[in-house]
């Protein structure tokens, strides 16, 4: 995840670079072992990136 399309596969959002409407919403988003029980990241991130596909949801479908 990441800002730079060079760098990162998915944006802030989870949203695929240069992929409007396809998102990547699981624990694969995390470049390296987190090093704890990665579970409640994992469904934090999920649940902010669902709450912006909500808000944003004309934009992304069309
Ligand atoms: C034994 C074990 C114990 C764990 N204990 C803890 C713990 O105590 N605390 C903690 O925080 N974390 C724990 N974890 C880690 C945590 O479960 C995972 O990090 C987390 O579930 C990953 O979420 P995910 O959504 O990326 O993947 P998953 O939860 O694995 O979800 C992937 C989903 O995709 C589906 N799927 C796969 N292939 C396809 C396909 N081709 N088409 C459609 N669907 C598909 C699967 O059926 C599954 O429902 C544990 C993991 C294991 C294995």
């Amino acid at each position: 995840m990441g800002a730079n399309a060079r760098q990162s596969v998915v944006d802030s959002h989870c949203q695929v670079h240069n992929a409007k409407g396809l998102f990547v919403i699981d624990g694969s988003t995390t470049p390296t072992s987190l090093g704890v029980n990665p579970q409640v990241t994992i469904l934090a991130i999920a649940e902010k990136s669902a709450e912006w596909i909500a808000e944003n949801f004309e934009a992304v479908a069309n």
